[in-house]
């Protein structure tokens, strides 16, 4: 792979284990030539069910950089480790491909992604919930910090 810094040809693993509970590699990797460091993670690449939206019914791919980028911004500040996170977002593609369909509503990720979420960071369930159910219910999101103080 090449150097993201200086684009040299070649870099070195210098370390590289198994994280996510098996289902991912993680690799640091060091430039011989510029001798910065940076770290790659390895998948294997499953089908993921398309992505109905409800608003206009269109279709649309699994993203799961989209995902990622809204699990950190939950995330952010709270004592959840970046390997935690990786196992997270493995854990919710399991659930979503669990349910064997070929297609399956946004609002269901949504679901699928609150559980799995809240299991880990009830605060970080807390904000994403009220940044995904902003546009569905705004009752819901209540609901579900009443529920919190009720605890
Ligand atoms: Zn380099």
């Amino acid at each position: 792979m090449h150097c993201p810094y200086c684009s040299f040809s070649d870099t070195k693993v210098i370390d590289s284990r198994l994280i996510a509970e098996g289902q991912q590699i993680r690799r640091r990797r060091e430039c011989p030539e510029c001798n910065e460091r940076f770290t790659t993670f390895e998948t294997a690449e499953l089908l993921m069910p398309r992505v109905i939206k409800q608003k206009n019914n269109t279709r649309e791919p699994f993203d799961e950089q989209k995902l990622r980028e809204g699990l950190y911004r939950a995330l952010e500040k709270r004592p959840v480790g970046e390997e935690e996170i990786e196992t997270l977002i493995e854990d919710i593609k399991k659930d979503i491909r669990s349910s064997g369909e070929r297609e399956i509503p946004s609002r269901l990720v949504g679901e699928v992604v609150m559980q799995n979420l809240r299991k880990i960071d009830e605060v970080a369930f807390i904000r994403f919930a009220s940044v995904y159910r902003r546009f569905e219910d705004i009752t819901e999101f209540s609901e579900e910090v009443e529920k919190l103080s009720n605890d």
